[in-house]
């Protein structure tokens, strides 16, 4: 084939990038009870090889993404936990991207695929542990600079780390992820950010996310957008909500729960999200996520290594459908 038809041929495909699954609930399934304030993150300093293989497992999976076990992960947050220095506060926020960093240099030497690795940084409900990320109402009482700053420490220590992206995930409100796109500009770096849903129209805090979503997308620091944390069976209805919505040709990510998430004995909120939905069975649902519209693919809570295989090897399997190449930019 010359190299007019190879091209056609090419765009004719369509770029999927594989995100990873649960850090939380591969964590806990090594056996660790993640219920501490900065949550899975405080075993960056406790069992850096845990997390180390956690990440790992899911670049052998197939993810060409992984995200840092930063999620809950904050300055103040560790200086308290284990009564250390603010310096070796940001030095031990900096690890958790360097983890993920060593466990896909590993993964690279056996699997031959280059991986990204994305610093994690979630809602400041998620900090509260008293699962506000889930209602967002706190940003009722906060101003949008509050936020902002509070944001700004964490997304420095984790930049200067220098991940290929940041990962902001789990956002419930429109107010707060225009706080974070504040931080964003101020310290010049890419992201991609996610919503949490509470239904198939609705943020965790009550916009719309066609709205929230269009908002987010329009800014330059921002290079791919969707939603994450909420009930895998919303999905198709997600994405047929938000289908044709202008976002700049910016991917949209999907990364649903799986089934029933373990309550380690806190109260639920009002969210369903946790509850039981279609169990993720063979991965094979993901070839309807991406002919909906989802082009960048992952899961959250109770998504483990082995969904991820079996999500990338019905990604492999179906046609029409392509995957950075080596030497490819991810955004
Ligand atoms: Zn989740």
């Amino acid at each position: 084939m010359n190299s007019a038809g190879l091209k056609s041929r090419s765009s004719s495909l369509k770029r999927v990038v594989i995100l990873d699954g649960g850090t939380g609930t591969s964590l806990a399934k090594l056996g660790h009870a993640i219920d501490d304030q900065t949550w899975c993150s405080e075993l960056i300093k406790t069992h850096p090889d845990h997390v180390k293989k956690v990440h790992k497992d899911f670049f052998l999976a197939g993810a060409d993404v992984v995200v840092s076990a930063t999620y809950q992960a904050f300055v103040d947050g560790f200086v308290k936990q284990f009564s250390i220095s603010e310096e070796e506060a940001y030095a031990l926020m900096r690890k958790g991207v360097e983890l993920a960093r060593e466990a896909r240099d590993e993964a690279e030497l056996e699997t031959g695929r280059h991986g990204f690795v994305a610093a994690s940084v979630g809602a400041y409900g998620a900090s509260l542990c008293d699962r506000s990320e889930y209602h967002g109402r706190y940003v009722e009482n906060m101003t949008r600079e509050e936020l902002s700053a509070w944001h700004l420490s964490r997304i420095k220590a984790l930049a200067d780390a220098g991940p290929d992206i940041v990962a902001i995930e789990t956002i419930p409100a429109l107010d707060e992820a225009l706080a974070l796109l504040q931080c964003l500009e101020q310290l010049q770096v890419k992201a991609w950010l996610t919503f949490q849903l509470k239904d198939e129209k609705t943020t965790g805090h009550g916009e719309d996310i066609r709205l929230a979503l269009k908002a987010v997308a329009a800014s330059p620091y921002i290079v791919a957008v969707g939603a994450n944390c909420f009930n895998m069976a919303h999905v198709d209805s997600f994405l047929r909500y938000v289908k044709d919505l202008p976002l700049l040709d910016k991917p949209l990510i999907v990364k649903p729960n799986g089934i029933k998430h373990e309550d380690n004995g806190r109260s639920p909120e009002n969210f369903d999200i946790h509850e039981p939905a279609v169990e993720w069975v063979d991965g094979g649902q993901v070839i309807g996520w991406v002919d909906g519209g989802a082009s960048w693919v992952g899961g959250c809570c109770m998504v483990d290594s082995t969904n991820i295989a079996h999500m990338r090897e019905a990604l492999e399997n179906a046609p029409n459908i392509c995957f950075l190449k080596k030497g490819e930019d991810l955004f």
